[in-house]
């Protein structure tokens, strides 16, 4: 005769639950539903959006300015002393409404960004922020280990090397500007631009040393 297991049947519900999407996803499924069933919204607008952020919106904006801060260093200095300003002259249409900030790597300094209190991130002018960016392990991990967190993206720090991380906020968001890698001094600006990455203006990568060569 088989016996009833609350404890088995507790863990069955929860790993039902876990399978279904969270509350917030359900309800903006429901609500972009709605706008479409009213014409508000095209069936693929929220799709085409999202796409357009991640593919070519971002992380490009950005990628776009660090070249130029690679190649002018008068553009370099005016990216550190106004990166609002400095970031309109390359990229005109990258819309933000917050006060942003240029922190430079060198040698001796690495910089990483997080928003502790949510997931405040420069959406337009460096395209979606990655989910890992908005999970509470990031989140406090990045300022309680960041030595421990660049050493799970692959980045390794010499002793010598200070790690400084910058909190986000909704009025004062960050990018890093990474080091322009060795062996890239004839390279185009659109070559350059094609090495930055997400994950290095964000701060996680700090090696931007091609594989190949310019492509
Ligand atoms: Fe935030």
């Amino acid at each position: 005769m088989s016996t009833y297991d609350s404890e088995k049947v507790a863990k069955l519900h929860r790993e039902l639950h876990s399978h279904l999407p969270s509350e917030p996803a359900l309800r903006l499924k429901a609500l972009e539903t709605v706008l479409v069933e009213k014409g508000f919204l095209a069936a693929d607008g929220v799709d085409k959006w999202l796409e357009d952020y991640s593919e070519n919106v971002g992380p490009m904006n950005g990628a776009k300015v660090i070249a130029q801060a690679w190649t002018d260093p008068d553009y370099a200095m005016r990216l550190e002393q106004d990166a609002d300003a400095a970031f309109v002259e390359v990229v005109p249409t990258a819309p933000h409404n917050y006060n942003l900030r240029a922190v430079f790597n060198t040698p001796q300094v690495h910089n990483l960004i997080v928003c502790t209190l949510c997931s405040c991130y420069p959406l337009g002018l460096l395209g979606m922020s990655p989910s890992w960016y908005k999970s509470a392990e990031y989140r406090a991990r990045a300022v309680r280990d960041p030595r421990g967190v660049l050493s799970e993206f692959g980045t390794d720090l010499l002793d010598d090397v200070e790690v400084k991380v910058w909190d986000s906020t909704s009025d004062r968001r960050y990018m890093v500007v990474p080091s322009r890698p060795a062996g890239t001094d004839d390279w185009s600006k659109d070559d350059l631009a094609n090495l930055v990455t997400r994950n290095s203006m964000i701060g996680t990568v700090r090696d931007l040393s091609p594989v190949g060569g310019a492509g």
